[in-house]
């Protein structure tokens, strides 16, 4: 697909430091809040917050036929994803194009840049989206042979129904957060080793999830299924997503009906929502899917991206340290599958929903996406620059994940997405 906002040698005449994850190339989606004023969407160039109400108000989307402007205006996306791909589309190119190092219409309207341009560390980035669904994947095939081997059977590791079914559970939205928010560590049931009576207690063995969500821009009716061919033209866009997990409750709550409290207290996104359409360049084939998939799941073409992802430990003063690296192209499903799967039963879709890929663990150890694997049940400690081992989370340790495309000197990502963990409440 023909994009002009992803011409690579397109330049702008915003300053964009070596390295940033948000060349003109980018354009992503956020929410910001300036001083008191009212959170309201924005895009990103640099260190460069782009106000799109101010664009609006000085007529620089008219020309795109929106049928009510007021989008520019919400506290949330969903409005302005509701305008679908194809319009999502055309205001990243007019966005590209603003500011595309040739354009003058905006680089001299000084009265409009200077209400339009923020520094990123003058605003306060917020939830982009209202989420109204979330669901949680089980998508990578690394990480479920590791789970399953720990916990159940090293020689039936994936359960029967796994290389099928994109295994999915139905999550909670209240409780996904945009980075910058700390959590409390979680209290719960928990059944301790060698006992036969679960105790009330915080969580001992605190985890996060490295994974990456997608978010939909199309509205379905109950018993309407969405296609795998069509898939994509409903997922508007990424962010990484920490699933925060609590181990220990997690193992005594999760039989027979999966996980519920060990999962659902914090679950920590970046603030950017980069659109599927930036990430075009970056397509890769994913794993091969052996035995065949049902025909409702089988995707042509290449449906996996290759994106580097990375989380970073940083300890109570101490540096921040990284502890995986991993990419979004291990996925066994990919994106397409799960929200045909998801919708096949004639489950209805919404604009803001969100969809969780499944802890993203590669083929090396340094690759595992999560505490629980990365130290092996707490078998092999993580041993942090000051000395200090970890097989878990510590109070006051913060969890960094970062995610970016790189190619030809072309560089998309994502930010970050961090949290702190506090001490219990
Ligand atoms: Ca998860």
């Amino acid at each position: 697909m023909n994009i002009k906002a992803n011409d690579p040698f397109l330049m702008s005449w915003l300053e964009v430091p070596a390295n940033s994850d948000f060349p003109v190339q980018n354009i992503p989606f956020g929410i910001f809040k300036y001083d008191n004023e009212e959170p309201r969407p924005a895009s990103r160039i640099g260190d460069h917050v782009i106000d799109l109400s101010a664009l609006a108000d000085f007529g620089y989307f008219d020309k795109l036929e929106i049928e009510d402007l007021n989008v520019f205006y919400k506290p949330v996306l969903n409005d302005l994803f509701a305008l679908g791909k194809p319009m999502v589309r055309k205001i990243r190119n007019r966005l590209s194009d603003l500011f595309e190092d040739n354009n003058e219409e905006l680089k001299n309207d000084h009265e409009a840049r200077n209400n339009a341009l923020f520094r990123i560390d003058e605003v306060q980035m917020m939830m982009p989206v209202e989420v109204g669904d979330y669901t949680d994947f089980y998508s990578s095939k690394e990480h479920a042979t590791n789970v399953g081997t720990m916990f159940r059977d090293p020689d039936n590791a994936l359960l029967p129904n796994w290389k099928h079914i994109p295994v999915g559970y139905h999550g909670r939205s209240s409780s996904i957060v945009v980075s910058g928010t700390n959590i409390h560590r979680p209290k719960g049931q928990i059944m301790p080793p060698e006992s036969d009576q679960p105790i009330f207690s915080p969580t001992r063995l605190m985890d996060f999830e490295l994974e990456m969500a997608f978010v939909t821009c199309k509205e379905t009716q109950l018993g309407d299924s969405i296609p795998v061919e069509e898939a994509e033209d409903a997922i508007i866009g990424l962010v990484l997503f920490n699933d925060l997990s609590a181990r220990d409750i997690q193992k005594w709550e999760y039989v027979p009906l999966g996980p519920f409290l060990s999962k659902n207290f914090g679950s920590v996104i970046s603030p950017w929502i980069v659109t599927l359409d930036a990430f075009e360049p970056f397509r890769v084939n994913g794993p091969k899917q052996d035995p065949p998939v049902l025909p409702y799941l089988k995707s042509e073409g290449k449906k996996s991206f290759d994106i580097n992802l990375e989380v970073y430990l940083e300890a109570e003063n101490q540096p921040e340290h990284r502890v995986c690296r991993s990419n979004f192209k291990y996925m066994y499903w990919n994106m397409a599958q799960q929200l045909a799967h998801q919708s096949v039963n004639g489950c209805n879709i919404r604009v803001g929903d969100m969809y969780a890929s499944g802890t993203i663990s590669g083929p090396t150890p340094e690759s595992y996406g999560s505490m629980l694997e990365l130290s092996w049940k707490g078998t092999k400690p993580i041993t942090l620059p000051d000395g200090s081992r970890r097989k878990f989370i510590n109070d006051n340790d913060a969890i960094i994940m970062r995610g970016y495309a790189e190619k030809d000197g072309l560089r998309i990502g994502f930010g970050e997405s961090k949290t702190k963990i506090l001490p219990a409440k």
